[in-house]
């Protein structure tokens, strides 16, 4: 193997202590802590279990953390009204609704009744065009985006002119991260292709990219020979491809790959992302630090 590692669990401890640190700082001036409320409507497994994620990450950093579980059958007048009680909350700074709700909630019905300043997810609509315009306009980056960019930029790979191939057009990766890419700044202000399921000619695409960036959700989609020799590749892709017992636990565990043929793409690339162990640890530390900055904005120090 060659391609250097971009290790998303060391990234992330160094973010995470760089928060803590931050948090008891602000602690010790203020007297008051980062606020944020988990909302779970529903006993979906694997939204418990990433809910659980956050709130053990949040509280390991000395954020106040609320978590606010509701039954199922919770109707949809009542959830927006619980919404509009945090978004009045002082001592909240930003505001979670696990994905997905029950089927009769409307998601974007309730996604759109947060207050915007506490959309530390940055689906709504306002931070989603904040994030159009750039520069300080932009308060909460989505945090899988903000994530890609953040282990871009600790790489030490230069942006600035780099022809940045975005394979995927999502709301929530592949749209965002291209944006971000090619607004001026740091980490940034590249050239941006953005390749989908309509496009032509894949191969020829990814193979001009010096960052090449993969959010299809397809197992082995980008061949080695499809990546420019040098190049600094993330794999954002996740997914399950079978089963194993875990030597650890005993349980069964997801066997889990990325989009991009890993072994013989560390051969060719300078620099790539494992799956798992490279955007997916990331993405709850960048939750987290949009939560600060929300926390930051409300003692009027941004
Ligand atoms: P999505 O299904 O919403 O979008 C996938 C995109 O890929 C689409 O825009 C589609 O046009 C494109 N695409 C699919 N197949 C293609 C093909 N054969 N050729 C070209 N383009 C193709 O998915 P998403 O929500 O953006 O997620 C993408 C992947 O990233 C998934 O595997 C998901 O699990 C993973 N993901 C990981 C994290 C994380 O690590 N934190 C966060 C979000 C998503």
């Amino acid at each position: 193997m060659s391609a250097t590692l971009i290790n998303g669990s060391v990234i992330r401890e160094e973010i995470l202590s760089e928060l803590r640190a931050e948090t008891e700082k602000l602690k010790a001036e203020y007297g008051k802590v980062p606020g944020l409320v988990t909302i779970l409507v529903g006993e979906n497994p694997a939204s418990m279990s990433y809910v659980t994620l956050k709130i053990k990450t949040a509280q390991s950093l000395g954020y106040n953390e609320v978590q606010d579980s509701r039954p199922p059958d919770m109707s949809e007048e009542d959830l927006l009204s619980l919404i509009d009680r945090y978004n009045k909350d002082d001592s909240i700074n930003g505001i979670l609704v696990q994905l997905p709700l029950p089927k009769h909630i409307d998601e974007k019905k309730v996604l759109n009744a947060i207050d915007p300043d506490k959309d530390v997810d940055g689906f709504h609509p306002v931070n989603v065009g904040r994030l159009m315009i750039g520069g300080d306009e932009v308060k909460f980056p989505p945090c899988t985006p903000a994530a890609i960019q953040e282990m871009i930029i600790r790489a030490g790979v230069e942006t600035k002119g780099a022809e940045v191939v975005v394979v995927g057009r999502s709301n929530i990766v592949g749209k965002p991260i291209a944006i971000m890419m090619m607004q001026k700044g740091p980490g940034a202000n590249a050239t941006v292709t953005v390749v989908h399921t309509g496009s032509k000619n894949l191969d020829a695409h990814c193979l001009r990219a010096d960052i090449l960036i993969v959010a299809a959700g397809v197992p082995g989609l980008v061949k080695p020979e499809w990546i420019k020799p040098g190049a600094c590749v993330i794999d954002v892709g996740v997914n399950r491809i079978g089963e194993k017992i875990s030597k650890k636990t005993g349980k069964t565990i997801a066997i889990l790959s990325g989009d991009v043929d890993f072994e013989p793409a560390c051969e060719r690339a300078g620099f790539i992302t494992p799956v798992p162990g490279g955007v997916g640890p990331m993405t709850i530390t960048m939750l987290m630090k949009n939560t600060l900055k929300s926390f930051k904005y409300s003692l009027g120090l941004l």
